[in-house]
This record gives C-alpha cells, sequence and structure tokens, in this order.
C-alpha cells in the first residue's frame, strides 16, 4: 500500500499486542518547539474494544488529572475505533516518562468516585459515563504496565 499522510494508517494493526505505549507521531513547530503524540492503546485491534461509556469517562478523568501531574499535555482524545487513546505532549519523545505519567493518571482514576464535568452544563452527553466501566478497563491495563513498550508481536 502507498504511504499515507496519517501515521497510525501505515501502522500494520495485524502485528502489534495491545495493551501498549508507543510514539505515533513527532512534529518540529516552525520555532522550534517540539510536539510529541502519543497511541495509548488499550485494547487489541479488531478482537476487542471498548464500550463508549467507558471511552468517553476514561477521556474526561486522564484529561483533567493528568494536567495535576505536567505542564506538558495538550490533548488526550479517543480513537474512533474505541481501542484507544491519543496523548499529545508538548515534549521530545520520552516513553519511559510518558509511561509513569500514564500510569500515575490511571491511579487518579482507580482512586476517583466521580467523572469530571459528566453533566449537561460541561459536555456534549453528560449521561453517556461509566465510572465502573472506565476504571475495569485502567485496572486491566495497568496490571500490563511492565509490556507497555512492547509494540510489535513478537
Ligand atoms: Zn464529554
Amino acid at each position: 500500500m502507498p504511504p499515507m499522510n496519517v501515521e497510525s494508517f501505515n501502522l500494520d494493526h495485524r502485528a502489534v499486542i495491545a495493551p501498549y505505549v508507543r510514539v505515533a507521531d513527532v512534529k518540529v513547530l516552525p520555532h522550534g518547539d517540539t510536539l510529541t503524540k502519543y497511541d495509548i492503546r488499550f485494547c487489541q485491534p479488531n478482537s476487542e474494544h471498548l464500550d463508549m461509556p467507558a471511552v468517553h469517562s476514561i477521556e474526561h478523568t486522564f484529561a483533567e488529572c493528568a494536567r495535576n501531574h505536567s505542564d506538558e499535555v495538550v490533548d488526550f482524545s479517543p480513537m474512533g475505533c474505541q481501542t484507544g487513546f491519543y496523548l499529545l505532549m508538548a515534549a521530545t519523545p520520552d516513553v519511559p516518562a510518558t509511561i509513569e505519567l500514564v500510569a500515575r493518571t490511571f491511579e487518579d482514576i482507580l482512586n476517583a468516585t466521580a467523572v469530571p464535568a459528566a453533566n449537561e452544563v460541561q459536555c456534549g452527553w453528560g449521561a453517556n459515563h461509566s465510572l465502573e466501566a472506565a476504571q475495569s478497563a485502567v485496572a486491566a491495563m495497568l496490571s500490563k504496565k511492565d509490556t507497555w513498550e512492547e509494540v510489535m508481536a513478537q
């Protein structure tokens, strides 16, 4: 297949082994600052996925809590395939440091008693949340943290 514009469209999703954290893109801006986009993959592509209330609650809680640990977080957004998230950082690539940020934020999600901004004022679908499902997905991914740096199946 010819190369495509989106980096992850050039990744063979049959060859990866989830969960993992990998650098999906690096962009050096005109004034020299660097943006790094990480692929935070929860689910094995094309064999499992997260339900939308879990995706939505992970998105809200991670986006809010990660900023307590780092000023470099630019964005945390779900993949449309519901198998993971993209984390955009205003920093050069550093997978081990990012894994620690993700793990610390996952601990926040596990300790949360409510989803931030899960209401009609602050969200576009405030009823579409499940903290329990989010915590279950995060616990499962966190239990495999030791292998997050392994992206491709052997
Ligand atoms: Zn929302």
